[in-house]
């Protein structure tokens, strides 16, 4: 099979996408010789099909990584040098930007405004942590006059990383980052319905100056490639954003294998809490960025609104307004806010959970249909009347559908805020600081905003309470689930037992 297709997207018009398995610097067919076909979201049409990676593949991805991580990577090339490829690599991805949000859009169906948002994170993050390479410091200790103490911060090796779909490039810029400013290498696998524009991404890997292996590229199914990643004897860490259901899937295989490291962003279902002082305009304008940015398919979307009793009836008003302005359609419109969801599969899910509310007796406030009639598009819906033992008060959604309740008190909306097995993120919305701090330490939440959502910066830690996952991305604490802690202890003098 080609190793390439020539495509077309509206904004680039006619480029060369790559469809092979990106290993060793190279591009290669799976050793079985399997594709599977990428669909697009808005038309319901297949775009091309790519290779498959089996766990044959990924045997030699990893073996590549491994070769690379025992040589020129870990002893030749300095922290500084690694620093500069990882920026080289930022330049070429910025020169393309316009590319790669358009095939992102192409493939996932997220407005070309969004894609361009992404890419434009993707870089950022890269260049963030190509600063971080030569940063990474241990410590002396002072511990006694007979011992010199120190410590090093050392890559943990062949890292396996498993991607969703919802953000393509991003999720992979915030694994990868982080994973090679540290000096370990990758074997990243996109998500089935997703993989274009990483394979767009990877062109550029041997130009930034990567040695071969560093970073291997792959396509393939969760079961399939995925499974080999978490149970693979020779992965030393493996990185993981989805589901929960799959999270704990891929604990269990690294712990019946070689007890990789694990690190795993999953699942939320993150109140968005609105006071009677809060700015309502804003309000109303940061909860519907907040639930319907990327089409809810976010796994920090605010999809429990609960708004204080004095300001309810006005707030769902001009809510259901404000959803309803939302422009539904075509990614490649600019003026579009939502496009369709990713797939057959998920627009099921997502209706599933509509027809569950109205079945448990929530009311449809607005939305709560298929908008047109070609491609998996939904319309903006809000719930009202709802309680908290509700389905679509509890579990993940993953769509444009969102749930607003009403409060009394500030203890009250505590304790709702945390009536959930997750705790990724979370917002308050109020004109009084004190409120503000008090309640932001209460919730259960790897991150709180405050007056605003989903300001998402790769300078800040983002991960999860409970079951929303393990480790942190981002920042510099993501630099330590990349790393191995060494402590040397060099005897100086004192007695020889
Ligand atoms: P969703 O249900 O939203 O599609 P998943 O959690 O299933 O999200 O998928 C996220 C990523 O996990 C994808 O790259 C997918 O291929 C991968 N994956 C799915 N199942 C497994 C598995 N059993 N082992 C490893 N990876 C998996």
């Amino acid at each position: 099979m080609p190793l390439t297709v020539q495509l077309k997207t509206p904004l680039t018009g006619e480029y060369t996408q790559p469809t092979g398995l990106f290993i060793n610097n190279e591009w290669v067919e799976g050793v079985d010789k399997k594709t599977f076909e990428v669909v697009n979201p808005t038309t319901e049409e297949v775009i091309c099909s790519v290779s498959e990676a089996t766990e044959k593949d990924v045997d030699i991805a990893v073996a590549a990584a491994r070769k690379a991580f025992t040589g020129p990577w870990r002893h030749t090339i300095t922290p500084l040098e690694r620093g500069h490829i990882l920026t080289k690599f930022a330049d070429l991805l910025q020169a393309n930007s316009e590319l790669l949000s358009a095939v992102e859009s192409l493939d996932n169906g997220k407005s070309i405004n969004m894609a361009r948002g992404d890419v434009q994170s993707v870089i950022n993050c890269i260049r963030y942590y190509g600063g971080w390479a030569d940063k990474v410091e241990g410590k002396t200790i002072p511990i006694n006059h007979e011992t010199f103490h120190y410590t090093r911060h050392e890559p943990v090796g062949v890292c396996g990383q498993i991607i969703p779909w919802n953000f393509p490039l991003l999720m992979l810029a915030w694994k990868i980052g982080p994973a090679l400013a540290t000096g370990n290498t990758v074997v990243l696998k996109t998500a089935e319905q997703t993989p274009l524009s990483a394979l767009v991404l990877a062109k550029f890997i041997k130009d930034a100056g990567f040695p071969p292996g560093v970073l291997n590229i792959i396509s393939g199914f969760g079961k399939v490639a995925g499974a080999a990643i978490s149970s693979h004897m020779d992965i030393d860490k493996v990185a993981f954003t989805g589901s929960t259901a799959v999270g704990r899937t891929i604990m269990k295989a690294a712990a019946s294998s070689n007890l990789k490291k694990v690190t795993l962003e999953l699942g939320g279902k993150s109140p968005n809490i609105v006071f009677n002082d809060a700015d309502i305009e804003a309000a109303i304008s940061w909860v519907n960025f907040g639930i319907y940015y990327n089409h809810g398919q976010c796994c920090c979307a605010g999809s429990r609104v609960y708004v204080q009793e004095g300001i309810y009836d006005k707030f769902v008003e001009a809510f259901k307004k404000r959803a309803q302005e939302n422009k539904v359609g075509d990614p490649f419109d600019e003026q579009t806010f939502q496009g369709p969801q990713v797939s057959q599969l998920q627009y099921d899910r997502i209706m599933g959970y509509i027809e569950e509310g109205k079945k448990e007796g929530a009311t449809i406030a607005v939305g709560g249909e298929r908008h047109g009639n070609k491609g998996y598009f939904i319309q903006p819906t809000i719930f009202t009347n709802v309680t908290s033992k509700m389905k679509i008060m509890q579990e993940e959604i993953f769509g444009p559908v969102v749930a607003v309740a009403k409060f009394k008190t500030e203890e009250d909306v505590i304790q709702m805020g945390n009536d959930s097995a997750y705790g990724l993120a979370a917002a308050v919305h109020t004109s009084n600081i004190t409120t503000a701090i008090r309640v932001s330490n209460d919730l259960r939440a790897g991150t709180v905003w405050v007056n605003s959502y989903n300001m998402l910066s790769h300078a800040l830690p983002f991960g999860g309470f409970g079951e929303s996952g393990i480790g942190r991305e981002l920042g510099e604490e993501a630099l330590y689930n990349y790393t191995e802690t060494k402590s040397v202890s060099i005897r100086l003098a004192g007695p020889i037992y």
